[in-house]
């Protein structure tokens, strides 16, 4: 059941109808040396398939181990089931409806701010290292950063194939093995950020659980050795809506499983040197999350952009911070990914950084009450549009064409406490909880569009232009919307 919780706490602002949270009472951490912040983000990497969140297989030893040494969000949803709506939305605490950035070309509107921005306003030395060409700087995540490297991958990867069998025919963003370079150039970046005597706020993108799902040796052979089908996990869009039969699906699963067990490695590697930090590792508040989740054909697809089902937006989301968050602490409460700004909005006092829908997690991060709240979950890419609103366990679903107050839109509800695969739909017209559900929907879509006419969100200003190398790469990732072609 939703609560309003202001119930909780002291001083409400409401803002366009909407309860904004001044958390007046909430207990906030000692700011007096204001903590190092590492915001690890992993691609494409669904909840259940991180031991940590109970999946079979050995995936993740590094993150189990820093899941055990920080606060766990068991039910975390991505506010978005796309790259770029969902990073902008961790960074802005903007739902995709309101931030705009929901195709290739859109970037962030100037006067919507972003964490970064605010960091560098307090002193912080921002930092970042990105994989995937839809995070980059030009779409406005560059904003706050003294270096944002969005090229480094990319370039190495071009380079080397100036020596391969066939020059200048790029093989694609999806097949490049990046979480080495990653690694690499996050270390160099938190070396010069210890050698300004500032804070930092370093954000390490990684990529490879995002398809093709081709990781290097020997974490391709690690699962599923026996398989002698014709999935090698490459070209994995072409079949997005048309999933292979269970062997084959099973083996991509066992393709991607790897790819989580190299990036693995990867933030293991990451870890090491943030702890070994000579400043002492015991002042750096490090976040490691997802921006969407993987579909292997529970709802008739593959990959993500498809819906705003649980594997598409059931996300890890860990923050460890030694010696003022517990260890081992585990949050039942379902959370969005937008709430990583409005919580570090307020542990900064961010100044005009006005969130809808987004809510500073201290309470749960330090053992106070913490009540259901509604969470808004955006597909965000291919038609029709699928939004879904997460309160307590039922999840409702809308899909629509253009907006989901018209009569034509289309409902699905699910209890997913009874039924987390969301087959069983219970939407009837006298189910207890469809009117309050819907219109909950209705409302935070009409705040999201009345915020994006303030912001001028839809002016042509903030669409880009993209050259032929960054559409190239893009175009790498395999979002097209073609109708696919049936396995064999
Ligand atoms: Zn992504």
């Amino acid at each position: 059941m939703h609560r309003r919780i202001d119930h909780i706490v002291g001083v409400l602002v409401v803002m366009m109808g909407w309860p904004v949270l001044v958390e007046a009472e909430q207990k906030l951490p000692d700011m007096t040396r204001p903590p190092n912040i590492v915001l690890i983000a992993i691609d494409t990497l669904r909840a259940d398939h991180v031991g940590c969140y109970g999946y079979w297989r050995p995936t993740s030893p590094s993150i189990d181990r820093f899941a055990g040494e920080g606060v766990t969000f068991d039910r975390c949803y991505s506010v978005a089931a796309w790259t770029k709506a969902s990073f902008m939305s961790m960074m802005t605490g903007q739902l995709p409806a309101a931030h705009g950035c929901k195709s290739d070309v859109d970037a962030l509107s100037p006067s919507m701010p972003t964490v970064s921005e605010r960091l560098r306003q307090v002193g912080y030395y921002c930092v970042a290292v990105v994989s995937n060409p839809l995070v980059g700087a030009k779409f406005g995540f560059g904003r706050g950063f003294e270096k944002y490297d969005d090229y480094t991958v990319f370039l190495d990867a071009e380079l080397a194939l100036l020596g391969a069998e066939k020059p200048g025919q790029y093989t694609g963003v999806g097949e490049l093995v990046s979480g080495a370079t990653v690694t690499r150039q996050a270390k160099r970046l938190l070396e010069t950020a210890r050698k300004t005597g500032k804070p930092y706020f370093l954000f390490v993108h990684y990529f490879d659980p995002h398809d093709s799902y081709v990781p290097p040796a020997p974490y391709d052979r690690q699962f599923d050795r026996e398989y002698s089908g014709g999935m090698d996990g490459r070209d994995v869009n072409s079949l997005r809506n048309f999933p292979p039969p269970p062997r084959d699906l099973e083996h991509l699963r066992a393709r991607y499983d790897g790819e989580i067990a190299y990036e693995d490695a990867q933030v293991g590697q990451l870890l090491r040197a943030v702890d070994e930090a000579p400043e002492g590792a015991n002042n750096t508040l490090v976040i490691l999350v997802s921006d969407h989740g993987e579909a292997f054909g529970e709802h008739g697809k593959l990959l993500h952009g498809n819906s705003t089902y649980s594997e598409e937006v059931a996300v890890p989301m860990i923050w460890r911070w030694r010696g003022v968050l517990p260890a081992g602490r585990r949050v039942k409460t379902a959370v969005g990914t937008n709430d990583i700004a409005a919580t570090l909005a307020e542990l900064f006092r961010f100044n005009r950084f006005e969130t809808i829908h987004a809510r500073s997690l201290w309470p749960a991060l330090l053992g106070g009450p913490f009540p259901d709240a509604d969470i808004v979950s955006d597909k965000c890419i291919f038609f029709p549009m699928h939004l879904s609103l997460t309160r307590g366990n039922l999840r409702l679903h809308a899909r629509f064409a253009n907006s989901p107050d018209k009569a034509d839109t289309e409902y699905e509800l699910y209890d997913v406490s009874k039924d987390p695969g969301e087959k069983q739909n219970l939407v009837a017209p006298d189910h207890p909880q469809m009117e309050s559900l819907k219109s909950a929907l209705l409302r935070v879509w009409s705040q999201c569009m009345e915020l994006r006419k303030q912001h001028h969100v839809d002016a042509p200003a903030n669409q880009v232009r993209l050259d032929d190398k960054e559409r190239r790469r893009i175009q790498g990732l395999g979002y097209t919307e073609t109708p696919g072609k049936k396995a064999k």
